[in-house]
């Protein structure tokens, strides 16, 4: 993988198309998105304002209905305490009770505003007191006709046109409210909360609270609902910024391995045309120095001159091998090989490919062998093509192996599958390249450093020609000890038989 400062040196020019394309446009889209979301929230804030002060306005009339129409439906039906007024006097039927006015009674502290008052006691030091201060403020105007006690934790309420008059207890009260909240909000995204001057004290109020116009003593605390929070809508801006930072992040994470990928493949294509070059160098000077020496009349005994020429031989045989292999890549490439099938024995395409050695001082080193008894295996195959995969299999064995070392070329059946192997003891390959080595013009790091010399397109040449055969290559390795690779025939009846 190329050093990052590389990368950028080289790709200046997609760099800044990519910016241009893709970075820039989401950062335009991203502010854009924010400006949006950003207005629609101000819009959204001021319309939800609207509704909760409505909401506000509706409990109202619903409460005032129903404290002071004084039916069965009306709230008087659940007073703790009734009274009327009769002249001077507050009469409380239930006792069978009436207190003249200006009675001076102090107030004492009472516990339980939810138990029934039962006794005259409670009415004279507790209630009394309270509704005649009530009735005051009400002839003052003071009130509105129902008042709130904090300490009494009820309200005291005059029906109008009559001199009916009760106690509602706070519990009474916030219940029916906070009913009717619910069902004034159940259609929105906030929730209401109906608040009492003590519970306003208890830290229930909310900033968003709005108070009762006629009834200051009470208050309604908005609140987001739990499920708001998880609104698509409301966190568009969140999801859109992440959306697009991935986009972006995926696109420049792409072109950057595009680019790593198209620089390795430039290195590769630069090192295979060294390679190559080098390759067709060596014979070449080798056939120039024989011929030198041919042409000087140094060579004058004529055993030594047999011996130049089979050399001169053996070179020129070497650099039409080299020169097959590029023509063959290069129409494999082009997809533009022709294949003859013909049903082959596995020995006889073996003898063909060793054959071509035997020109070669390699010759000596390679053995043949059989796996099992079956020595007439057949396959369907091109000729040329498969010879030429066998060959390449051996020249590398040769290659990767000490000089004196030999390698092995067997054949056999494996679980009904013909096979040819070349098992040589030399060099081996690291684990992380047995899968590369049949990539084009890809080399091991070990036959790099080895000085060996290759153009990694042997095996590529191999991989492709066993797919086209509808078979396979594979390569068993032990790095310092040797490698064993196998082609892999189908084994259809029709080359079986
Ligand atoms: P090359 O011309 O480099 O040999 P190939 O495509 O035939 O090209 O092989 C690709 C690479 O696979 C080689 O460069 C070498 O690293 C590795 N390789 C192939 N055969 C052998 C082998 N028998 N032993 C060790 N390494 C091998």
């Amino acid at each position: 993988m190329q050093r990052l400062p590389e990368i950028v040196r080289r790709n200046r020019r997609v760099i800044m198309s990519i910016t241009a394309i893709v970075i820039l446009p989401s950062a335009v889209l991203c502010f854009l998105a924010f400006r949006a979301v950003r207005t629609e929230n101000v819009q959204q804030q001021f319309q939800q304002r609207q509704r909760q002060r409505q909401i506000a306005l509706v409990l109202e009339a619903e409460l005032k209905k129903w404290l002071f129409s004084g039916g069965q439906d009306g709230a008087i039906s659940q007073a703790l305490l009734r009274f009327h007024i009769s002249g001077e006097q507050i009469v409380f039927p239930s006792l069978a009770i009436s207190i003249p006015p200006g009675k001076d009674v102090r107030p004492v502290p009472f516990s339980s505003p939810d138990s029934p008052v039962q006794d005259q006691r409670t009415i004279e030091e507790i209630y009394y007191p309270r509704i005649q201060a009530f009735l005051r403020d009400l002839k003052s105007s003071r009130n509105s006709g129902a008042q709130y006690f904090r300490r009494l934790k009820a309200m005291v309420v005059q029906i109008p046109a009559t001199n009916e008059g009760y106690v509602l207890s706070s519990t009474n009260l916030t219940h029916y409210s906070q009913r009717k909240l619910d069902e004034l909000t159940a259609p929105e995204t906030f929730r209401a909360t109906f608040l009492l001057d003590e519970s306003r004290d208890a830290g229930l109020a909310s900033a968003e609270a709005i108070s009762l116009d006629d009834f200051t003593f009470f208050q309604i605390g908005f609140g987001s609902k739990e499920a708001g929070r998880f609104d698509v809508r409301k966190n568009f801006l969140l999801y859109a910024i992440v959306l697009l930072t991935l986009i972006t992040i995926s696109a420049v994470v792409f072109v950057y391995r595009g680019m790593a990928q198209e620089m390795a493949m430039t290195q590769l294509r630069a090192d295979f045309v060294s390679a190559v070059s080098h390759e067709f160098r060596t014979p070449l000077s080798s056939m120039l120095a024989l011929l030198e020496r041919l042409e000087l009349g140094r060579v004058v005994e004529p055993g030594m001159q047999q011996r130049y020429y089979q050399a001169l031989r053996q070179e020129a045989h070497r650099l039409g091998l080299l020169v097959e292999k590029l023509l063959d890549f290069a129409q494999l490439e082009e997809d533009k090989k022709k294949f003859s099938f013909e049903r082959l024995q596995l020995s006889r395409i073996i003898d063909e490919a060793v054959k071509v050695f035997k020109e070669s001082a390699f010759h000596q080193r390679i053995e043949q062998a059989c796996v099992g008894m079956d020595t007439a295996i057949n396959v369907v195959a091109d000729r040329t093509a498969i010879v030429q995969c066998v060959q390449n299999l051996i020249e590398n064995a040769l290659k990767y192996s000490p000089p004196d070392v030999k390698v092995l070329a067997r054949y056999g059946m494996k679980n009904g599958t013909p096979f040819i192997e070349v098992i040589d003891q030399g060099i081996g390959i690291p684990v992380g390249d047995r899968e590369k080595i049949f990539e084009k013009f890809y080399r091991a790091e070990n036959a790099r450093a080895s000085n060996v010399q290759g153009t990694g397109i042997g095996l590529t040449l191999v991989k492709r020609i066993m797919e086209i055969h509808g078979g396979s290559v594979g390569v068993t390795s032990t790095p310092g000890q040797g490698s064993c690779f196998s082609l892999m025939f189908s084994n259809t009846k029709d080359a079986l038989e």
